[in-house]
């Protein structure tokens, strides 16, 4: 598929919704008690977990995908101030019957505003009570949060890079607040998206792309599917082996990586094998944060890679250097994992 600057038709998004799960997605049964505490009494049952003690309220709830990706707008309702930057997120917490107290962070989708709203992506996860919680959440409750926190996305003024943003699943969401407050900032660094999906059927948020490849100056996207349906025109397979083919250059770049911890961590290391500084790569990990690929696995990406601008002898010596540091953290893990000390 050619990045996209037009719409692609067909697919509409679903309409703003109260709450109300997809057909498919119940056959996933939310662990027991994974229901807001907040409908009935939400001072005196969120009085339980006072440690996030700000408060926020949910006003608007979407289904975007029938396996299971919710969309839910907050409005804060708390007196304090609330400001963020894309790539902030917002820390979770909920007393949930069966789990005791669970305390997750969620990156922030929405543009920074100054009516105190906010949104966040949420991909709920069969084993994941809290993203049980959030996806069982109606229209009028109130959820106990801790935040605006984390590391800002937006570049210095004077940098000019091209931004290569890539994400697996809901790892989209904090790209999408980041390109739009770009453009009403006034910064039109070119920027592309690269989203790795696993099927047809996880794709959502397409107006939203589109309406960022019409208003931004150059902007472009395109998804990739590990389990693409017959006839797909886009980008085929993982992030790491779609994406590599396609970067000409790496100078001059900068790079973004949110979501899966093995894409990101793969992704990482190549490039930085390949000369890439690491100021130059942001890393934002959901999950599989302890991930470490193996030095074949990590070969496969980086041979994927055609773009060779930033190679050097200082830059092959670094990445060997690299290669052997990883080889002694895993000799030693291994020698500790024997010795009984892991
Ligand atoms: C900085 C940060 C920002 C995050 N932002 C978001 C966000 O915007 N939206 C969002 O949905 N999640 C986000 N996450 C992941 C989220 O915090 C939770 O891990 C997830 O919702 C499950 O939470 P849980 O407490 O219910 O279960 P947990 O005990 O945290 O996780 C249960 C299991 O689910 C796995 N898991 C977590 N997320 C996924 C996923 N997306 N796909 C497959 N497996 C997964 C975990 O590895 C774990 O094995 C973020 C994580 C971090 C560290």
């Amino acid at each position: 598929m050619e990045p996209s600057k037009r719409g692609r038709g067909g697919r509409t998004e679903s309409a703003v919704e109260e709450h109300r799960l997809a057909p498919d997605i119940d056959v996933i049964v939310p662990p027991a008690g994974s229901y807001p505490l907040s409908r009935d009494a939400p001072e005196r049952k969120l009085s339980r977990v006072d440690r996030y003690g700000r408060r926020a309220r949910v006003t608007a709830y979407e289904t975007l995908t029938s396996t299971g990706t919710v969309r839910i707008s907050f409005e804060v309702v708390d007196d304090e101030p609330f400001d963020f930057k894309p790539g902030h997120f917002v820390g979770i917490q909920a007393d949930i019957e069966g789990f005791g107290v669970r305390k997750t962070p969620y990156c922030i989708v929405s543009v920074p505003n100054d009516e105190r709203t906010f949104q966040l992506l949420v991909r709920l996860v069969p084993e994941g009570p809290l993203s049980y919680y959030l996806g069982a959440l109606k229209v009028g409750d109130v959820i106990g949060f801790r935040g605006p926190v984390g590391r800002s996305m937006v570049p210095k003024e004077e940098e000019q890079n091209e931004l290569i943003l890539m994400a697996t699943g809901v790892g989209i969401g904090p790209f999408l607040s980041f390109a739009r407050y770009l453009h009403d900032e006034g910064m039109e660094q070119p920027i592309r998206v690269f989203w790795g999906l696993r099927m047809a059927e996880d794709i959502c948020l397409l107006n939203e792309l589109e309406d960022l490849a019409r208003t931004c100056e150059d902007f472009s996207y395109q998804i990739s599917l590990s389990q693409p349906p017959e006839g797909w025109q886009g980008l085929r397979g993982r992030i790491t082996e779609s994406v590599p083919p396609l970067l000409a250059t790496l100078g001059g770049k900068h790079f973004y990586l949110v979501g899966n911890g093995a894409m990101i961590e793969e992704m990482s290391e190549a490039l930085s094998d390949l000369g890439v500084f690491k100021h130059l790569i942001y890393e934002e990990p959901y999950f599989n944060t302890r991930y470490k690929p193996e030095e074949t696995e990590l070969e496969r990406v980086k041979q994927a890679f055609v773009a060779r601008d930033l190679s050097s002898p200082r830059v092959r010596r670094e990445a060997a250097e690299r290669k052997l540091r990883r080889n002694q953290g895993a000799r030693s893990a291994s020698e500790a994992w024997e010795s009984g000390r892991l």
